[in-house]
């Protein structure tokens, strides 16, 4: 592993350097909390303090509900589908135009390095201008029925309401768009609340709408932990939530969500596996496989961190592999040249750091990392050496336990039906990905796996045409594609006797 070297920080962006204490933005206005109480979030490449956010309240809640459904029901819903798109274009261009801002405030709150988040502004504004394009698109049908005598009936698609969208922290604004572009498009509107660890580019986000010209109260945009998603879950004015996040929270919010039988969208853990069989072309499977795990440091929930290896070839890949992750070079995220940043925090390092000893203790083979980085370049961030373990057990702690790290789990395997069986043996089924030059053997094995994308010959390509979400314990609901729209919309039907 390569260290890329310390840079002096770079100027803080505006929005974070005159305001570093953030308010809330409901209805349109910066407002403080009606407590007061704010706390501290930290630069995970040195563990400094970049702000200070407001800890929304209940009541808080309220106030952003009540404003989010008085925009509902006033002056957006008067929007027409043409006028939703054009906001969608221009929330899109402004987006676009402030993007190097909003990317450097994600890499100093996340620890995201600049250029993975290079490719963020792709989709991002790729996701705003899809959704336009749909808004426009929105219809019901006519049903020819055979109820005795002239009946007409037809369908209206509507808008849900007001929806909460509760995100985490491992790409607060691609997460944040991906979340508000659809409910634009559809005529709802939203309450959004980030995580505790990654709420600037959200709150810009949310500034940068109403400059836009998205009506006040359409995006609100609420901060503190996680009592603050909890009391939106169980709120009786919410008609949907969209929440991203662990399985286990994502459970919580099923349970608070009974209370109004709120519709809801969740998109949660994942342990995904990926293949690669002994055709496969290795120049292209073995930066690939290792970047299925290592992107963003492993924080990615689709991340392909059981990586099944043909036991014609597992010894040359795995030794590559664990080459090809020594040289990475991992360090202070605002250089143009680091490739992998920190972990967002102090938790997740010490959550890491227990799957590394796991690691070790059940008996897997060290071949990459495993610790730590503590060379002055990282004494102070919480950053972890991309770590490749080979000859993991099926059975091990590491092959079945999201780790949300630079964790990579090597598994060989003898035949095709056994690694489809061994691939699906989780509860999760997010991401999956296959490497092999057998065309057959692709589409066989992608109708094998039980997941809600499988990567062939490449991995984590996604685009705002491509639906993306969970099978099983990863969540119901799709994020991106045509059908995502359904998730935002009612279906009413009209029954006329002529
Ligand atoms: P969490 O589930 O801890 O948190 C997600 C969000 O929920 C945060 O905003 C959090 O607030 C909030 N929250 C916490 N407790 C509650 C509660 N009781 N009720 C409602 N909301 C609550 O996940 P992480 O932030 O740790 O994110 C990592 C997880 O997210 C991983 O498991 C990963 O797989 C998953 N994920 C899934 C994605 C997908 O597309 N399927 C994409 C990205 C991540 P706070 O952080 O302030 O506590």
């Amino acid at each position: 592993m390569t260290v890329a070297t310390t840079t002096p920080q770079p100027v803080l962006p505006a929005f974070i350097r005159n305001e570093p204490t953030k308010q809330l933005l409901i209805g349109g206005q910066w407002v403080a909390s009606d407590e007061g109480r704010t706390f501290a979030t930290p630069n995970p490449a040195n563990g400094r303090t970049l702000a200070h956010l407001t800890h929304a309240t209940s009541a808080d809640v309220d106030r952003a509900v009540a404003a989010a459904r008085a925009a509902f029901v006033g002056p957006w819903s008067k929007f027409t589908p043409f006028e939703r798109q054009a906001v969608l274009l221009r929330l899109a261009d402004v987006i676009d135009r402030n993007f190097d801002e909003l990317c450097l405030i994600d890499t100093l709150d996340v620890g995201m390095p600049m250029a993975r988040a290079t490719n963020v502004r792709r989709r991002a504004v790729a996701l705003l201008r899809y959704y336009a394009g749909l808004a426009t698109s929105i219809h019901g049908q006519t049903m020819p029925n055979s109820i005795p005598g002239d009946v007409f009936a037809y369908t209206r698609r509507e808008a849900v309401g007001v929806v909460g969208a509760i995100i985490p922290w491992n790409g607060p604004l691609g997460i944040s768009i991906s979340r508000v572009a659809p409910a634009l498009a559809t005529g709802c509107t939203v309450v959004l609340k980030p995580s505790e660890l990654a709420s600037l580019a959200p709150l810009r986000f949310g500034e940068l709408a109403l400059e836009a010209g998205v009506p006040e109260g359409v995006i609100n945009v609420i901060t503190g932990p996680g009592d603050v998603g909890a009391a939106m879950s169980a709120h009786p004015d919410i008609d949907k939530i969209s929440f991203t996040g662990s399985t286990a929270t994502g459970q919580a919010v099923i349970r608070a969500s009974a209370g109004n039988v709120k519709r809801l969208a969740l998109e949660l853990g994942g342990k995904s596996p990926d293949i690669v069989f002994a055709d496969a072309d290795l120049d292209q499977a073995v930066p690939g496989a290792a970047m299925a795990a290592f992107q963003n440091s492993g924080q990615v929930c689709s991340a392909g961190t059981r990586l099944f290896v043909h036991r014609a070839i597992h010894d040359e890949f795995v030794a590559r592999v664990a080459e090809f992750a020594n040289g990475l070079r991992v360090g202070e995220p605002t250089l143009d040249t680091t490739q992998l940043g920190p972990l967002v925090s102090e938790g997740q390092l010490n959550r890491v750091q227990k799957y590394l000893h796991a690691g070790k203790d059940e008996g897997a083979r060290l071949l990459a990392g495993g610790e730590r980085l503590t060379t002055e370049a990282h004494r102070e961030g919480y950053f972890v050496a991309p770590t490749v373990f080979a000859d993991v057990r099926d059975d091990m702690t590491i092959a079945r336990e999201e780790i949300f790290g630079p964790v990579l789990s090597i598994l060989p395997f003898d035949d095709t039906d056994e690694v489809i069986r061994r691939a699906n043996a989780t509860p999760y089924g997010l991401g999956s990905g296959v490497w092999t030059r057998d065309v057959s053997k692709a589409h066989q094995v992608a109708a094998g796996l039980r997941a809600g994308t499988v990567w062939v010959n490449c991995y984590q390509l996604m685009d705002p045409s491509i639906p993306f979400g969970g099978f099983k314990m990863s969540g119901y609901g799709r994020e991106s594609g045509v059908e995502s729209l359904d998730d935002y919309l009612e279906t009413k039907s009209v029954v006329v006797r002529l």
